[in-house]
């Protein structure tokens, strides 16, 4: 049987590995760092892709891990907060620390082979998958999109999701393992932000007199966990229209707003797998076999990118995200509907 090759160790390739080596087909991967570390994310799973981790990883181990379930979410404007939304199916919190770190043993226990700190160019050539992350864009439309993300300590909150929009950005808060919460936010700017590493509270932080603010007030944060991430591009990307196979954020990016980008990274590991195990068995030519994992993906993947990116456009619009907020005052089932068709 032949080898299937994955660049990149996150969400995307290890599922995907996982998947392939449940199929019984000899995987190798390489990963540009070392397990654990921290990435930028809400470390908020939520859509179809919770079922087929769990189907990689018993839910029994990810609790022994920390992992917990959120079924509600609160979103504030400011100092305003909407009603209490619980959602029609629950996620799934766990920081990319513990998470990537428990899927890279599985996957080693399970018969792959993984070359940590090896940082490999990506091809799009036979028997290779292209897994890693976002495709970068200085600037998209004219904005610069930022990504920033840290742990904080001890902050009494309960299960629920808390989303606060602001002008430029929002900021999620999400509680994960051993009481802490992962606050990550992603903002846009017209230019660079100077000294980001040194003022990221500032902006995870919330402004003065808002929600936020009052909630992160006096917090003790992990210093070692903060992450940021800049060159992020959102503009929905089609797999039919590139070359070879790419999963995960190095294939398209959804708006982080959604909670689904891991998601994504999941089912596009699962979407994948099927075809590749065909390939590496000699049941298929890798030309169909791209071909067959492009239309797999774009199938389950286009129609929530493009409302995606019209709720993250609205949401960010200064006239948009006012009417947006009435409509979901006025309309009780308008953030669930946006919920479901953003998966
Ligand atoms: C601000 C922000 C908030 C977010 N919040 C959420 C959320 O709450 N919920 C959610 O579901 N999603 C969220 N996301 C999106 C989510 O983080 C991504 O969709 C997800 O991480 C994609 O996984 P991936 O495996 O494709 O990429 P990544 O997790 O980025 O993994 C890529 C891996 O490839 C490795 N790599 C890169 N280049 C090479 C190379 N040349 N050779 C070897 N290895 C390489 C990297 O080191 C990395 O480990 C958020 C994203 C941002 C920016």
């Amino acid at each position: 049987m032949k080898t299937v090759q994955i660049v990149g160790g996150g969400l995307a390739g290890l599922t995907l590995g996982l998947r392939l080596r449940q199929l019984e087909v000899p995987v190798e991967l390489y990963e540009a760092t070392s397990y654990p570390r921290h990435r930028v994310c809400g470390e908020y799973l939520s859509g179809r892709g919770s079922d087929f981790l769990e189907s990689l990883v018993p839910w029994k181990i990810l609790v022994e891990a920390g992992a917990r379930r959120s079924v509600g979410l609160r979103i504030f404007r400011n100092d305003r907060k909407l009603r209490n939304e619980s959602l029609p199916r629950p996620a799934l919190c766990l920081s990319r620390h513990r998470l990537d770190h428990l899927l890279a043993d599985r996957l080693t226990s399970a018969g792959g082979r993984i070359h940590l700190q090896t940082r490999q160019t990506p091809v799009a050539q036979e028997g290779w998958v292209t897994a890693t992350g976002r495709q970068p864009a200085v600037q998209e439309e004219g904005w610069r999109w930022i990504g920033l993300k840290a742990h904080a300590l001890d902050l009494s909150m309960g299960e629920d999701l808390e989303m606060h929009l602001t002008p430029h950005g929002y900021v999620g808060l999400c509680a994960v393992e051993e009481n802490r919460v992962n606050v990550c936010g992603l903002f846009r700017a017209r230019e660079t932000i100077p000294g980001l590493a040194r003022n990221w509270r500032n902006w995870l932080g919330g402004k003065p007199g808002s929600a936020l603010h009052r909630r992160l007030q006096g917090v003790r944060w992990d210093e070692d966990s903060f992450s940021s991430v800049s060159a992020i591009s959102l503009r929905p990307r089609r797999a039919a229209a590139q070359a070879g196979v790419r999963i995960g954020d190095a294939l398209t990016m959804i708006p982080p707003l959604t909670g689904n980008g891991m998601s994504m990274a999941v089912e596009g590991g699962f979407l994948s797998a099927e075809p590749l195990a065909e390939w590496a068995r000699g049941n298929l030519d890798w030309p169909t076999c791209c071909q067959r994992v492009a239309r797999n993906l774009d199938h389950s993947f286009s129609a929530r990118l493009r409302w995606a990116r019209l709720l993250q456009q609205s949401i960010l619009h200064p006239l948009g995200q006012p009417l947006l907020w009435h409509f979901a005052s006025v309309f009780p089932y308008f953030p669930q509907l946006l919920f479901r068709q953003t998966r």
